[in-house]
């Protein structure tokens, strides 16, 4: 049975961390770090994550300034408002919630951002210095997934690490991380050929792919550590009954709700084969938002 790694109390365990080192400016008598969060339009999921990140500021002494865009917003007012927010030496961090609404280019808001102060790590300049293994933002998922990997004390160095996906937000920027720390990494996709194979000679398995159950148990050496990136909501019953054969209480919980979240990996089934497996949720999910108040707090002491 694997061992599960417990990414809340991981990130709990962050979060504590960022707490003391706000802490620690007031009591130099410098201000709180000010992490400012631009939602544009109404996208329930957005709400959802914002108000997540809010209180994760609250919770560590962060200040948050909220900015509430409609949906019509356009390009020009969206990136007059980063300009001002870059300008602002109150402001240490800027994180753009996406999705943005059609018409909107996320891509080109996202570069308007200080690099100094894109505590998301999305900007080009960081993604630079991430790929020159130099020192700046590092996207905040996969840098609290490297976190915690440190911490369960999983090895890295030569490690066969397969990574599924190649996002610029996850897959990408963890893979350059795994290899920063000496992993033998591979980036697998939607066009990579036999991924059951490949998945089966990795030693620490990261999935970040977006599709539900993606990956079997039996894609899983023995032993291996799986990180669960995915966050999916099922609601479609009869995949549930594939994807759910070894978890009876969440095809449970699907029927009687009408939906539940779960990973890219079979869970239940994972649990069987793996050395040690992240849950969804609880796992990846917590950990992210501890990563950015981690940026946010490293930003205001640049
Ligand atoms: P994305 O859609 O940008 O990228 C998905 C990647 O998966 C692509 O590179 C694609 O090539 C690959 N892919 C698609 N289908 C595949 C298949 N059948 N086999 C192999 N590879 C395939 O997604 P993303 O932004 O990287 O997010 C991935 C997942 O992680 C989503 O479920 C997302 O919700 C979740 N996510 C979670 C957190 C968190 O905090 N836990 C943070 C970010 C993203």
């Amino acid at each position: 049975m694997a061992t599960i790694l417990d990414g809340k109390a991981h990130a709990e365990q962050m979060l504590a961390e960022v707490r003391a080192g706000v802490e620690a400016r007031l009591a130099q008598g410098l201000r709180a770090p000010c992490l400012a969060v631009v939602l544009v339009g109404e996208d329930p999921a957005s709400q959802v994550y914002v108000r997540g990140k809010v209180k994760a500021c609250a919770d560590t002494g962060i200040r948050s300034l909220e900015h509430k865009l409609p949906v019509d917003t356009d390009q020009a007012r969206l990136e007059a408002l980063i300009e001002q927010l870059n300008s602002d030496a109150g402001v240490d961090g800027i994180l753009v919630q996406l999705p943005l609404p059609k018409g909107l280019d996320a891509k080109a808001a996202l570069h308007r951002i200080a690099p100094a102060k894109d505590v998301d790590g999305f900007h080009p300049v960081n993604q630079g210095l991430l790929l020159e293994g130099l020192p700046g933002h590092r996207p905040c998922t996969p840098s609290a997934v490297m976190h915690m990997l440190k911490a369960y004390g999983v090895p890295l160095k030569g490690t066969r690490a397969v990574v599924l996906g190649r996002s610029e937000i996850v897959g990408k920027p963890m893979a350059l991380l795994l290899l920063e720390e000496h992993a033998t990494v591979t980036i697998a996709h939607s066009r990579t050929v036999d991924l059951p194979g490949l998945c089966r000679e990795a030693d620490l398995l990261v999935a970040a792919v977006g599709r539900p159950g993606l990956v079997e148990g039996s894609w899983i050496k023995p032993g291996a550590v799986v990180v669960d990136v995915g966050i999916n909501r099922v609601e479609d019953v009869a995949l549930g009954e594939r994807i759910f054969a070894a978890e009876p209480r969440k095809l449970e919980t699907l029927k009687t709700k009408g939906g539940v979240l779960c990973g890219d990996v079979r869970y239940g089934e994972a649990l069987e084969v793996a050395g040690a497996i992240t849950p969804v949720p609880g796992g990846v999910g917590p950990l992210t938002i501890a990563g950015l108040m981690q940026n946010t707090l490293r930003a205001s002491q640049l």
